[in-house]
């Protein structure tokens, strides 16, 4: 498989050939080790690469962002649990050490109890300018995740009942967004965008056309603190660039 030698986890590997995809399409290849660039390096030192891709429907672009950030979610809850465990594993020997009972392991909360309600945080999120699209690339991501344990994926976009929306995004790790239903939660306080790492705004300029500047100028504004964030687009026209320099920090251009 195609996919092995762009150093994906085994988990995407394995969904992506369940998926029957065998080769990485053009924009995949340029895109994902670009994405992946500071991947396995000292975790604490990454620094991830802005990129602007142009690109097609049809052209495989979808895998081309979701695979790389769904990528790094997974490693970094590999590590966060192997942190975890090793500080329960110390607390245990110490309290052992002084001849106490070690610590119990703490219960899991359910989240769709009201009592356990808390914001959604995730570390990912995906802007599109439809609610087709968001659904169709919330799909693929669903497709994507189905071996990573512990990764949620959500959609949130107009016409759908809050209430069902709203208890599905609780623990996801990436969400998938039309703005506008987005920036509603993010008012109503149902979803905080402080932890979002990665942002990728997809159909930039049809985002642009539909008149989704100002509310891509807020996201923007409501995850300063990201690490990395890819911009696709059928074109590089100027008003593209103009939003490019105003949300990426000196992109690297990927041209297919
Ligand atoms: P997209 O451009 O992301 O909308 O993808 C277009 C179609 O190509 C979708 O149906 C994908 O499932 C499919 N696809 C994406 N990547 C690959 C691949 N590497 N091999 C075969 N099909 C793919």
């Amino acid at each position: 498989n195609g996919f092995v030698k762009l150093g994906l986890a085994k988990e995407l590997l394995q969904a992506v050939a369940d998926m029957g995809f065998t080769q990485p399409t053009a924009v995949q290849m340029a895109t994902i080790p670009k994405a992946m660039q500071a991947l396995d390096a000292d975790p604490a030192a990454q620094k991830f690469t802005d990129l602007l891709v142009s690109s097609q429907t049809g052209s495989g672009k979808t895998a081309a962002f979701l695979l790389p950030v769904l990528h790094t979610l997974l490693k970094q809850q590999e590590a966060a649990e192997r942190q975890e465990r090793a500080e329960f594993e110390r607390l245990s020997a110490e309290a052992i050490a002084r001849g106490e009972a070690p610590p119990k392991k703490p219960k899991r909360k359910d989240p769709t109890s009201p009592r356990n309600f808390k914001a959604a945080t995730p570390g990912a999120l995906i802007l599109c300018p439809t609610r087709e699209l968001a659904q169709q690339v919330c799909a693929d991501a669903i497709d994507l995740v189905r071996h990573c344990r512990g990764l949620r994926v959500a959609n949130v976009v107009g016409g759908i009942p809050y209430q069902l929306q709203i208890a599905k995004l609780q623990n996801a790790n990436l969400v998938v967004a039309t703005p506008g239903r987005l920036l509603d939660l993010q008012r109503s306080m149902q979803i905080k965008l402080d932890q979002v790492q990665f942002l990728v705004v997809d159909e930039a300029d049809r985002m642009l056309d539909l008149g989704f500047a100002d509310d891509l100028t807020e996201v923007n504004q409501l995850t300063l603190q990201r690490q990395q964030t890819m911009m696709f687009s059928a074109t590089f026209a100027p008003r593209i660039m103009q939003l490019a320099t105003r949300v990426m920090r000196e992109p690297q251009r990927v041209q297919i």
